[in-house]
């Protein structure tokens, strides 16, 4: 059993983005610049918010934050998008969702150039995404795709498990999986006989919300197991959606939680931030 380093591999990304960073500066004068936008005071959200940050510091980039009140409305958010939109020096737009109820993400996501979408949420990029001809690919289902050819896992003719079919992992994780010829099964919360499903899965991938929802029972000998949730056990401590202690010694791999899958998701936001751009450029 070997257990996949997401910090390691996300250290590497972001090395090799820094590198490049460095160079589209030295050849071009450009720095990528990322706008994150965070409305009211979600703690898990300014975490996530915090770390972004964080790793634009690290490569290189430009960044800019718009904190804005729990109050904003509808109007003053998608005034601001706009604004984004059309600056110059900010090459990515990423609205950290949840946002409070009363506002619309999905009006929000549609309001964002689908160019400086780094996220990849907007219909265009998700359409794209369907079709194979994609500029970004969503942040978390491709950090996996990242790790899984990091440690020379091959998909092609895998059965591959999704459990879990969110806009923005469950369904795009299925659809990377199947462009790299896996024989894609996805589960949800009215799928029946699950557990046997799942202990077919050569990769199975977990992406539920719920602590520990995977045991030992419902994984394959020498699967590999790609845990993406991230939950909080009983005692309010950060989990998985895999009961990792009694699955690990089953699974060929496996992902950690915390420093599995998480590490890898901002990772590639800084490459989409590259991507974008290189191409908002004509690099
Ligand atoms: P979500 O939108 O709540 O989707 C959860 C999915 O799990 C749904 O499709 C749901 O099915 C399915 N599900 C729930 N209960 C189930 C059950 N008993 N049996 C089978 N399927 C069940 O969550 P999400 O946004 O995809 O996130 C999933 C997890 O990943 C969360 O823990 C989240 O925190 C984590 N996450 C981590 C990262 C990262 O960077 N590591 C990024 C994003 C999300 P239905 O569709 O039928 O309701």
């Amino acid at each position: 059993m070997q257990i996949i380093d997401g910090k390691k591999v996300s250290a590497q990304v972001k090395e090799e983005v820094k590198r490049q960073t460095l160079e589209l500066k030295e050849t071009h004068g450009i720095t990528p610049g990322l706008a994150v936008v965070i409305v009211g005071d979600d703690p898990a959200s300014r975490v996530y918010v915090n770390n972004k940050k964080k790793a634009c510091e690290f490569v290189g980039f430009k960044s800019e934050e718009y904190a804005l009140p729990a109050e904003t409305t509808q109007e003053e958010l998608l005034n601001l998008v706009e604004t984004l939109n059309n600056k110059k020096d900010i090459n990515g737009i990423l609205v950290q969702l949840p946002l409070p109820k009363h506002l619309d993400d999905k009006a929000v996501i549609e309001a964002i150039s689908p160019l400086k979408d780094v996220d990849a949420f907007h219909a265009v990029n998700v359409g794209k995404i369907m079709l194979g001809e994609y500029d970004f690919l969503p942040c978390t289902p491709a950090g996996v795709m990242e790790m899984l050819h990091s440690y020379n896992i091959e998909v092609s003719g895998k059965n591959c498990v999704v459990i879990g079919r969110s806009n923005i992992v469950g369904k795009p994780m299925a659809m990377l999986l199947l462009h790299e010829n896996g024989t894609v099964t996805i589960c949800h919360s009215r799928t029946k006989n699950l557990a046997e499903i799942c202990s077919q899965a050569d990769i199975l991938v977990a992406a539920v919300g719920r602590p520990k929802f995977v045991t030992a029972d419902m994984v394959k000998e020498g699967a590999v197991v790609i845990d993406v949730g991230m939950d909080r056990d009983e005692n309010g401590k950060l989990c998985g959606d895999v009961d990792f202690e009694n699955v690990k010694d089953k699974c060929s791999f496996i992902t950690p939680v915390p420093g599995g899958v998480g590490p890898m998701t901002i990772s590639t936001l800084m490459k989409n931030t590259l991507k974008a751009c290189r191409i908002q450029n004509n690099i």
